[in-house]
């Protein structure tokens, strides 16, 4: 035998009910933003390298360590995206999509980082992202922190935290940034090596730590909500009233800063305690700046990005998942030249009852494995047809799973029959 190749670390095949998992989470998502006026964008998976570091920003875990960069045989640096935001806005900026216009969307697709694979962290891993351009006003944030909600609620996920906090305006972020320094340089002896570094280049990254370690540190520093600008404050009040008449409860907290550069004013997370140490399923925030730096003319912007699978583990957990597609008919056909009319009356059943899922036997076999494989794909009720029904133009039509007698039916009466059947 040949040597099997497996998979790349970090990268997973998705099967079964986690696909059914799968599918269902991304049309649920679709179907609420399509409620809320968002239509899809679909992107590139590769970009300019340039792209993500003047993006999510040159001192960042992602631009640092975790993106899969490579050159092509052109001798240009390309990226597989670490995320969508990216993408999205040099689409809106090249086609011309964000000047003075609203723009709604949404995206789903694999992104790449990597990390060191463990649950709920993956190498290649799915996000469902959702941008709007074009609104500087605290609605859109909270709508679509709203949405989300709506989204849970769906989903029968309860027990999500959410999470805000506002980094305020840039200028005001300079002015924090000082007392964040002095702080930090007066605990130097607690910070570890990639926090040194960041020190000097991007201290307010150190608050986005993940070291237990530094738990105290981060705790004990001056808080940036605190050091808001007037305008940004009431941003946020506005924010926070919206969730408030909604019933949307949140807590406040102030060190969540996010992974990425570019946002300022409202950031956001859902948390849950039910998946360990990876417990954000939603993330996002504003990010005002982006546009102009990515070349556009200034626009603002907000937006998220769920972890598919994050969400798919919740929801097999919860066992919130619709079952793995069930057979309603199982078309028997036994004999010679029995598979041609067979597969006309599947046809003609698939024409008649769109909703229905219809297998009709193939590869052969006796009544009696054919029965069997009927058996086990779970259909309520099995079409037998053998080389006497075929002369007489007739099909039985067998309850399996549920109660009632075998019927014998004429070919032109099959469908009436079963109008009938699934009715009741
Ligand atoms: P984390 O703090 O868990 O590393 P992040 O801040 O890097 O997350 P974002 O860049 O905000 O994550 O991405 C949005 C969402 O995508 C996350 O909240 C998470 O649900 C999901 N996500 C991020 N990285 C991974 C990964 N490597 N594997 C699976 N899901 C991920
Ligand atoms: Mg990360």
């Amino acid at each position: 035998m040949a040597k099997q190749i497996s998979a790349i670390r970090g990268m997973n095949d998705i099967y079964g009910d986690d696909a059914v998992a799968f599918d269902y989470l991304i049309g649920t998502a679709e179907k609420t933003l399509k409620q809320y006026g968002y239509n899809s964008i679909r992107l590139p998976i590769v970009e300019k390298t340039e792209l993500f570091a003047r993006s999510i920003g040159e001192v960042t875990d992602i631009v640092e360590k975790e993106m899969y960069t490579f050159e092509d045989r052109n001798g240009d640096s390309l990226t597989l995206r670490p995320e969508g935001t990216a993408g999205c806005v040099r689409a809106i900026v090249q086609n011309g999509l964000a000047h003075n216009q609203i723009q709604k969307l949404y995206y789903t697709g694999p992104m790449f980082r990597y990390e060191r694979p463990q649950r709920g962290r993956y190498r290649q891993f799915h996000q469902f992202g959702v941008e709007a351009f074009g609104l500087a006003t605290p609605d859109i944030d909270a709508e679509l922190i709203i949405l989300t909600a709506r989204l849970w609620e769906l989903l029968g996920l309860d027990n999500l935290e959410l999470q805000i906090n506002s980094l305020g305006s840039q200028e005001a972020r300079i002015a924090y940034r000082e007392k964040l320094v002095v702080y930090l340089s007066e605990h130097k002896s607690k910070l570890d090596e990639d926090s040194l570094r960041r020190l000097e280049s991007n201290p307010l990254r150190i608050l986005d730590t993940k070291n237990p370690e530094m738990k105290d540190v981060v705790e004990g520093a001056p808080k940036l909500i605190d050091h808001l600008d007037e305008e940004s404050k009431q941003h946020f009040d506005v924010v926070k009233s919206h969730l408030d008449d909604i019933g949307i409860p949140y807590v406040i907290n102030p060190n969540l800063v996010r992974g990425l550069d570019y946002y300022n004013r409202t950031v956001f997370e859902w948390v849950t305690t039910e998946l360990g140490a990876q417990g954000t399923v939603c993330a996002g925030g504003r990010y005002d700046g982006l546009v102009e730096q990515i070349g556009g003319k200034s626009v603002p912007a907000v937006g998220f990005a769920m972890g598919v699978e994050r969400l798919v583990a919740l929801l097999m957990d919860k066992q919130k998942v619709p079952e793995y597609a069930q057979t309603d008919v199982y078309i028997v056909t036994v004999g010679n030249n029995v598979s041609r009319p067979g597969m006309v009356i599947s046809e003609m059943v698939r024409d008649a009852f769109p909703e229905l899922n219809v297998q009709m036997n193939c590869g052969g076999g006796s009544f009696k494995s054919q029965f069997k494989k009927a058996d086990k794909s779970g259909a309520k009720y099995a079409i037998v047809m053998g080389e006497q029904e075929v002369e007489s133009k007739l099909v039985a039509i067998k309850p399996l799973r549920v109660e009632g007698e075998q019927l014998t039916v004429e070919w032109d009466a099959l469908t009436g029959h079963l109008e009938t059947i699934f009715k009741s």
